[in-house]
């Protein structure tokens, strides 16, 4: 696993069953799994060694330290041959192209490592639902999930009375084939059948778009005069 942005990452209320790669607290019992984080924030030096955090920008995927991080970072993506994530939350404003860019070097620079057959990295951008056309026309094998994503720290993005009435705008956008990412029940996520995907409780399939037309956390109706789905 290759962690990033990871200070965000361990504020997320995690305490839903889905994605078991996206929880640190389950990370760190499991022993099995290795995570390597980067991040522009120097003080998780404090808390973690040279082997499991570098020093580093994701806009120009600069390595603060020279070839000494360069080499953690390479020996972590040929020991993630066919097993490695990304994840990843850049700040809201950063740019996608910017991201996408970066995001496609590090996926280069793993085939270049370990061959162009080793399997492709699962790729875990979270980020708001607003910019899924851009982050699709960047990165065509990304599809965003309907999971809501909650930061504990930010009441904006939460569920409830202090948030947003319909729910944080924060989602998560994967390469990882939807059908196989299940969404907790028990907070009414539900498996549309049609797009053989979980989606949020307010989506709703809709027959004329032949897709689950939900974006913002409202329920969408389909309107014949734009002949689409309209909040
Ligand atoms: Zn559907
Ligand atoms: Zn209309
Ligand atoms: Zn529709």
């Amino acid at each position: 696993m290759l962690y990033w942005g990871s200070f965000k990452m361990q504020k997320l209320a995690m305490s839903f069953a889905f994605p078991a790669q996206l929880s640190l607290k389950k990370l760190k019992r499991d022993s099995s799994k290795k995570c390597l984080m980067l991040d522009l924030d120097v003080r998780f030096r404090q808390f973690y060694s040279p082997q499991e955090y570098l020093l580093y920008n994701m806009f120009n995927h600069h390595f603060f330290n020279g070839s000494q991080s360069v080499s953690v970072y390479e020996q972590f993506l040929i020991e993630g041959k066919n097993n490695l994530a990304v994840v990843m939350d850049p700040p809201f404003g950063g740019k996608v192209e910017v991201i996408s860019h970066t995001l496609q070097t590090i996926d280069d620079e793993y085939k270049h490592l370990n061959g162009q057959n080793a399997s492709d990295i699962s790729k875990f951008w979270i980020f708001p639902y607003f910019m899924e056309s851009q982050i699709v026309s960047n990165l065509p094998s990304l599809a965003m999930l309907d999971y809501k994503v909650e930061y504990t720290n930010h009441s904006q993005f939460q569920n409830g009375p202090q948030g947003r009435k319909q729910g944080s705008p924060v989602r998560i956008f994967t390469n990882v084939s939807l059908q196989k990412l299940k969404l907790p029940a028990r907070e009414g996520y539900k498996y549309c059948t049609f797009c053989k995907k979980w989606i949020s409780p307010e989506n709703r399939h809709c027959m004329i778009c032949n897709s689950c037309t939900f974006k913002d956390g409202r329920t969408y109706v389909h309107c014949d005069q734009c002949k689409s789905c309209d909040p």
